[in-house]
């Protein structure tokens, strides 16, 4: 499996979303949807991404997702219920950089997690680790963490947004050390090792 990640240029690129692309042969899926579609093509030619596995419905990390829909007629994942977040700018926060991003996904490209995917050849562990958003979860592939916004730049994603909690938080950091991963990949900053995770709380 190779993995490229891509910087959103969206928003002007002050957010330094990362969103992750992951190629096993011919398969393509991501990791949110943040980085335009002709970034990902520049990385996957002709390839087209089957599915987009989204960590939580926060504007930043879901912004391109309408022209994945558009170009590849992608898969959308997210927790079951947090679909309704693309249509809501206070719940996809972007009412708080002063927009009112809105995305319309198709009901028949929305797919729901559970605790195991299977992708064309991608095995995908699903953790359910809310806190920074009630949608959070953390994707687990071939030892690689997609962790969102749960650990990011030695410290751990805000809890003061809409549907955040200190408490879910706890619990769901918690949860990392029991994770076999090797790396972890934010959705913001870079790449850090599973010492740097559990250091980052
Ligand atoms: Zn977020």
């Amino acid at each position: 499996m190779e993995i490229h990640s891509i910087m959103s240029k969206r928003y002007g690129g002050m957010l330094q979303q990362m969103s992750h692309v992951l190629i096993d042969g011919d398969n393509v899926i991501m990791i949110d949807a943040g980085a335009e579609v002709q970034d990902v093509e520049s990385v996957i030619g002709d390839k087209k991404v089957l599915a987009v596995l989204i960590t939580h419905c926060h504007f930043d990390h879901v912004c391109c997702v309408e022209d994945y829909v558009e170009k590849w007629n992608a898969d959308v994942y997210v927790k079951e219920g947090a679909e309704e977040k693309f249509s809501d700018a206070h719940k996809n926060c972007s009412v708080l950089i002063g927009e009112n991003s809105v995305f319309q996904v198709p009901q028949k490209n929305i797919k729901y997690y559970a605790e195991k995917l299977k992708i064309a050849d991608f095995d995908i562990d699903v953790y359910f680790t809310p806190g920074h958003a009630a949608d959070c979860v953390c994707l687990c592939v071939e030892k690689k963490l997609f962790c969102g916004d749960l650990v990011l730049g030695g410290t751990t994603g805000r809890c003061d947004l809409y549907d955040s909690s200190y408490f879910e938080m706890e619990k769901s950091l918690a949860k990392l050390e029991g994770i076999d991963f090797d790396t972890a990949y934010p959705g913001h900053y870079d790449t850090l090792t599973k010492a740097e995770v559990l250091n980052s709380f």
